[in-house]
């Protein structure tokens, strides 16, 4: 039998494991503790009972990444990670600094199975879901390279969290939690392609971190060109569940959209968008689209995207232009991961 990973078990699951060795209860929550605070061996955690420490060391392992590359933005700092996992695996984080502190970008899968036409993560489909413990060590081999405190989290990076609906919401409660990286909900952002039954059962929790819901295009016929995900839940039933969504909890809704041009970047679709968000509190996050390798598109020029946010601005709507960080490291979400594998000679 396999160790078990305990870097993404909750505290109640420590208690029990540890009563297992004739621990007291309070013994759950020092090792929670230590384990949030990024150590990755048993042996840091001086004030634990030598002998509980070695039977852990037989029975459980603690998740960790390592750095294969690092590129940093000489024009804002922003550092962009290729990690490795323990198992060979690549992935994508991003770090950026802002007023309010730091924010990482973090990834939730090893590639994705959702096929948006615009992404690099998805060539390959899916090789594997992220544990709860492999999404929080990005955060902490982060904030071990610089020596700094993280206080924001997106989940925008490789994978679709609601397709690792189980393992993403786990990472939402261990992160947060007072007794480990205290990373407050309302400091977090859930991005998905558009997964409406995970948007559902997401709902159920009534988390306060920010929805982003990546819309890219105003109705069913452009959105089915770029996002498989579209033929199976389309426009309508995404803003009916985006709808639902916020009756729920409340929160403002973040829209993005990509834009690329000569596909969704006319007066047209902002007038046919402006429309058809109507009714939800919402925030449009406008993206220049990222050219990738593997495919043509391109995104419009500066003009262009000023006017879509402006005809969007004039309709009510309230739209910015995603700021670019780290410009002169640009290599799209999923691309680093790509050429490592390339060098690898592995096609996944
Ligand atoms: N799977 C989730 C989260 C990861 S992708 C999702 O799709 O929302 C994070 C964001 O990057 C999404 O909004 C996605 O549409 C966008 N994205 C992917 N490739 C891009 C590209 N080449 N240019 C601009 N945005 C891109
Ligand atoms: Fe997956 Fe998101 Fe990329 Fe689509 S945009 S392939 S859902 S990571």
């Amino acid at each position: 039998m396999g160790k078990t990973d305990i870097k993404s078990m909750t505290v109640p699951e420590l208690e029990e494991l540890l009563s297992g060795y004739g621990q007291p209860r309070f013994r759950a929550g020092q090792l929670f503790k230590w384990l949030h605070s990024g150590v990755t061996d048993f042996d840091a955690m001086t004030d634990m009972p030598l002998k509980l420490r070695e039977a852990l060391k037989e029975n459980c392992y603690i998740a960790d990444v390592t750095v294969a590359r690092r590129l940093q933005s000489e024009i804002d700092g922003t550092v962009k990670y290729l990690y490795r996992l323990s198992d060979g695996e690549y992935i994508e984080s991003v770090l950026m600094k802002y007023e309010h502190g730091y924010t990482v970008c973090i990834s939730t899968q090893v590639g994705c199975r959702m096929g948006c036409s615009f992404c690099a993560s998805g060539i390959n489909g899916l090789c594997r879901n992220l544990t709860p413990s492999e999404m929080l060590s990005q955060i902490m081999a982060a904030e071990r390279d610089n020596n700094i405190r993280v206080s924001n989290v997106v989940m925008m990076g490789m994978g679709e969290p609601l397709d690792n609906f189980d393992n993403s919401v786990r990472f939402l409660q261990l992160v947060s939690d007072d007794k480990g990286m205290n990373i407050g909900l309302r400091h977090i952002s859930l991005s998905t392609s558009g997964v409406v039954s995970g948007i559902e059962k997401l709902a159920e929790y009534n988390f306060p971190i920010t929805l982003s819901v990546s819309l890219h295009a105003p109705n069913d016929e452009i959105r089915n060109s770029m996002m498989k995900v579209n033929r199976k839940w389309n426009v309508d039933t995404l803003l009916k569940a985006c709808k639902a969504y916020q009756r729920v909890t409340t929160r403002r809704i973040s829209f993005e959209y990509a834009l690329i041009e000569g596909v969704n970047d006319s007066e047209a679709c902002a007038k046919e968008l402006a429309k058809r968000l109507k009714g939800i509190m919402c925030h449009i996050n406008l993206i220049p689209a990222n050219p990738v390798k593997e495919n043509s598109f391109k995104k419009p020029d500066k003009n262009k995207i000023l006017a879509f946010k402006q005809q969007l601005v004039s309709l009510g709507l309230n739209a910015t232009v995603r700021r670019t960080l780290g410009a002169d490291i640009d290599a799209s979400c999923g691309q680093l991961r790509r050429r490592a594998k390339e060098v690898d000679g592995s096609d996944n």
